[in-house]
């Protein structure tokens, strides 16, 4: 049992340093929340509605046209590697199914009110996912892994799960705690989703009362900071009012980035989004793309084939860090 009798009247007392940190600094615990000029977020969903609306309106409307945090990353990366991404076939392994197992352990903490521990945890989110035997899901992968692959995995998530108990406050009932919260709008053919790993309270009134952060295991990346803004945006697209704060929470190192969610971010992350879905939809046609030769090319599967790519490989190297998992 790690949190048991933690009630918002011990709260205060209960927190180690860092935890009071990651509660005053990061969810900015306490403090005023900001009001929402309606109309302006009223002008700017409008307006986003509408370019969506009128995207959707060019794409052939028996196909439709996922779009999510990664394809708008790797769209912006180069429409080039978006398109060789898109053609590879998914599998499951141990460094994709890694977060679905942690956001399951993640869930079972929060609804257990911290009654469980991380190592049982770890345990349960495997077999528990594992029980699925649908092939989309990581459900017969997690079940045919070998008894030292299962544990290195339960090993992980374990370390991941510890690290979030000992850096966060206790998450209350009260916070409104939501885990792995899905958010899908369809603009005719365009579907966007996204997946909040935990956000954290509700709108009142027209008062900004939701954070939302994002965990993740490796290195930081400019790109995640770009993805937690996109999720803030989708919230507002959801509920008419927008999170107060976006964040993406490193749980190896216990940085963060973060920002604060406002009109200016808003529209920066809007027309983010909707060149993004320009890029996809082109990835996703017969058309030829612009390809934006960087980094990525050195991970990137269509390489091989790419006069960009190449050229790029021959000046700045073909080896450097690896790729983003
Ligand atoms: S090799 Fe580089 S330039 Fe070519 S498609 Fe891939 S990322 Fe784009």
């Amino acid at each position: 049992m790690i949190r048991d009798g933690v009630t918002p009247g011990s709260y205060a007392s209960s927190v180690n340093p860092r935890q009071r940190e990651v509660r005053d600094d990061l969810l900015l615990y306490g403090h005023e929340r900001p009001t929402v000029d309606r109309e302006a977020t009223q002008t700017l969903r409008r307006r986003l509605v509408d370019e969506l609306t009128a995207l959707a309106a060019g794409v052939d409307g028996s196909d439709w046209i996922r779009v999510d945090k990664h394809r708008l990353s790797q769209a912006h990366t180069c429409a080039g590697y978006l398109r060789a991404r898109s053609s590879e076939e998914f599998g499951w392994s141990v460094a994709n199914v890694r977060g679905k197992v942690l956001h399951r352990a993640l869930e079972g903490l929060i609804m257990s009110a911290y009654r469980r521990t991380p190592l049982e945890l770890a345990h349960s989110a495997i077999d528990e996912l594992a029980e699925d035997d649908d092939e989309r899901t990581p459900g017969p992968f997690l079940a045919a892994l070998s008894q030292g692959e299962r544990q290195d995995l339960a090993r992980d998530i374990n370390d991941l799960l510890v690290k979030f108990v000992a850096d966060w406050p206790p998450v209350l009932a009260g916070w409104s705690p939501r885990i792995e919260s899905p958010v899908k709008l369809a603009f005719g053919s365009i579907h966007l989703q996204a997946q909040f790993d935990l956000s954290l309270g509700v709108p009142l009134g027209d008062e900004a009362r939701t954070f939302i952060v994002d965990f993740k295991s490796g290195w930081q990346q400019n790109d995640h900071r770009l993805e937690a803004r996109f999720y803030g945006l989708m919230e507002m697209l959801r509920s008419r009012v927008p999170p107060y704060r976006v964040a993406t929470y490193y749980l190896d190192s216990g940085e963060y980035t973060v920002d604060d969610v406002d009109e200016e971010l808003l529209r920066a992350t809007s027309d983010w989004l909707i060149e993004g879905v320009r890029r996809i939809i082109l990835a996703s046609s017969d058309d030829p793309v612009t390809y934006e030769p960087s980094a990525a090319c050195r991970w990137c599967p269509a390489r091989h084939d790419c006069t960009d790519g190449q050229e790029w490989l021959t000046t700045f190297g073909r080896h450097s860090t690896p790729a983003p998992a």
